[in-house]
């Protein structure tokens, strides 16, 4: 008799785990089926479009959306985009560009100019100094920099980027985490809430983001590339966001107070790394 019972409760088991590995795998799926029709979504209302302006072809990608005012961005590579109210017509659309052309080209010169200066495969800016990034082949891993080399220890090419990847993350995690923590203290009796939460993570269009209701601060793993003094400058920037919420003059005054030289600061990073806080 109980082997009878042992027997039905082991296929009931079997039954559960079949069940759960079933639900699993469907619910995966289902995330993967949503994330793809969104995306076909995305696609599908983006139109490219041309104009001509002062005698210069202008590409752009018109998106239409459930928004209230017109959008325009560029991205890293230049590309212009516009998302626009669903009702907006392609003329109001085309006398924004044309009342914006100046700031579009300015802005697409400096991408362009950025681009240049883009890492490759094997040379890697760190601090703001340039690296060249050498694999060697190795049975243990294992990573250092030695004069303008950064020496990857690794079973293969592919790995050895990864352990790359890793090593700059965590360096990020602790190095801006030790300078925030340094500019909180000088800063921390004019505002009231305690030391953020710091996170790294790779964003296209800012160096830093802060979530003062989360007490957290959003740091662009670039920055671990540009010199020093532009990254202490924007972990004081993302800070003083605590005290003042807008880039008013009191926002400017707080920064002053803390880094007189701020300005210059800036200047290097916008020019040499892109304007994105
Ligand atoms: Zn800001």
């Amino acid at each position: 008799m109980s082997r009878i019972i042992c027997f039905f409760i082991k296929i009931f088991l079997e039954y559960i785990l079949l069940y759960a590995k079933f639900k699993k795998y469907t619910t995966k799926l289902c995330s993967k089926y949503f994330h793809f029709v969104k995306i076909c979504d995305i696609i599908q209302s983006m139109e490219k479009r041309c104009i001509v302006v002062e005698n210069k072809k202008v590409e752009y990608f018109l998106s239409r959306k459930n928004i209230k005012n017109i959008n325009m961005r560029i991205s890293s590579a230049c590309s212009l985009s516009i998302s626009a109210p669903r009702r907006t017509t392609i003329n109001q659309v085309e006398e924004l560009i044309v009342s914006k052309i100046d700031w579009i080209k300015k802005t697409q010169a400096r991408f362009r100019e950025i681009n240049i200066k883009r890492e490759t495969s094997n040379s890697v800016y760190f601090l703001g100094e340039k690296y060249l990034l050498c694999f060697i082949e190795s049975k243990f891993e294992d990573i250092k920099i030695e004069g303008q080399d950064i020496k990857v220890y690794a079973g293969d090419e592919k790995r050895a980027r990864k352990i790359y990847d890793k090593w700059l993350r965590d360096y990020a995690q602790n190095h801006l985490t030790k300078i925030t923590n340094k500019y909180y203290d000088k800063i921390s009796k004019y505002v009231s809430i305690p030391m953020p939460e710091v996170e790294i993570r790779k964003m296209r269009a800012r160096w830093g983001t802060c979530t003062p209701s989360k007490r957290k601060i959003t740091y662009n793993l670039a920055l671990a590339k540009t010199p020093e003094q532009c990254i202490e400058y924007v972990i004081l920037h993302e800070l003083t966001h605590f005290k003042h919420i807008y880039h008013n003059e009191n926002f400017y005054n707080f920064v002053a107070t803390f880094m007189p030289d701020w300005k210059e600061r800036k200047i290097l990073l916008d020019r040499e790394y892109g304007t994105v806080v």
